[in-house]
């Protein structure tokens, strides 16, 4: 079968790999489209090295079961079920967890041989192209979720690219304002279109100013989802008295605590958990992936894919591969 396989940095291509061996616990899943994540760009552009060399790539797609022809997301997480967390009913911290596509082989393969578990059922309202683009939206909805926020709370969140932009939206879905920052334009245009009150772009405004002159108290919550470690510093500065900050994903740098007062900080990362319940959202309309849709190639294509999202001119958001 073909597959988009690891081969180093700069070397991610389709190529011919074994077909998936189906144990009894498993059911087959023929891949109908996927979407390429800023995790797969670590490893493209060698800033990650971790990942063998070989393996299939690939953890956000939705596909076909062979046994019932029904369409279905698979979620990338896998836990044991009788670890210390597991039996505290908190999977997300699996000490035996694997992960598609980073630690296990991936979704990027003309088939996978998966759990019946890691399936969900996809909506006759969700198309493929939206239903391979289910991992920000867990991802936001988590962050979210974590922070508890009050109706009408302030929230900055840093850094608009596909995952910024889908915790504006859910962000609103909570009752929140939120002021989006980055640094480019043509993100921050959609941030306006999905219902930011303000926008900054950090090139051209002092964030802490503006978010100060806003809030006037500093922002309740912020969000850090960019990645950097300036924007990872700033966040003391940000955060009002007693509020909370996420710091997503990769934080490198060091907190200058005395300036945040009383603060929540906490780190945050993708868990299976909230798979289910972002589905809903995309089904209901709720949440909007298919907007930030920005490229398309076929699965062949994948170099090409890769190439485009490397290339700043062509302004990607999220790029969906497909059969
Ligand atoms: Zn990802
Ligand atoms: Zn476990």
């Amino acid at each position: 079968m073909k597959a988009v396989v690891y081969n180093g940095p700069h070397n991610i291509r389709t190529q011919l790999a074994p077909e998936p061996k189906v144990r009894s616990n498993r059911v087959l899943v023929h891949f109908k489209a996927g979407s390429i994540c800023g995790t797969d760009m670590h490893f493209y552009r060698g800033e990650w090295r971790w990942m063998k060399k070989g393996r299939i790539i690939g953890h956000d797609a939705c596909g076909s079961r062979d046994d019932t022809g029904e369409r279905v997301v698979m979620v990338p997480i896998i836990n044991c079920g009788h670890c210390y967390f597991c039996l505290r009913g908190l999977p997300t911290y699996c000490t035996k967890g694997k992960f598609y596509g980073l630690t296990r082989d991936g979704f990027f393969a003309e088939s996978k041989a998966m759990l019946p578990r890691s399936l969900i059922p996809i909506p006759t309202s969700v198309s493929d192209e939206e239903a391979a683009v289910v991992e920000p939206v867990a991802l936001a909805l988590r962050v979210l979720n974590n922070m508890k926020p009050n109706l009408g709370d302030w929230v900055t969140i840093i850094g608009q690219g596909a995952i910024g932009l889908l915790m504006t939206q859910v962000a609103q879905l909570k009752g929140c304002r939120v002021i989006a920052v980055d640094i480019e334009d043509y993100r921050l245009e959609f941030s306006e279109k999905y219902g930011a009150h303000a926008v900054i772009n950090a090139k051209k405004e002092d964030v802490t100013k503006t978010v100060r002159k806003i809030t006037k108290v500093g922002s309740d919550l912020v969000i850090e989802a960019a990645g950097t470690q300036t924007t990872v510093e700033q966040t003391p500065f940000l955060v009002r008295k007693a509020g909370k900050v996420a710091l997503v994903g990769e934080s490198k740098g060091y907190l200058n605590l005395e300036d945040a007062d009383e603060a929540t900080f906490f780190t945050i990362y993708i868990s299976p958990v909230e798979y289910p319940a972002a589905v809903e959202l995309i089904a209901r309309k709720l949440v909007d992936v298919k907007g930030l849709i920005t490229h398309r190639f076929k699965f062949d294509d994948f170099e090409k894919a890769l190439q485009t999202i490397d290339n700043p001119a062509e302004k990607t958001l999220k790029v969906i591969i497909s059969i």
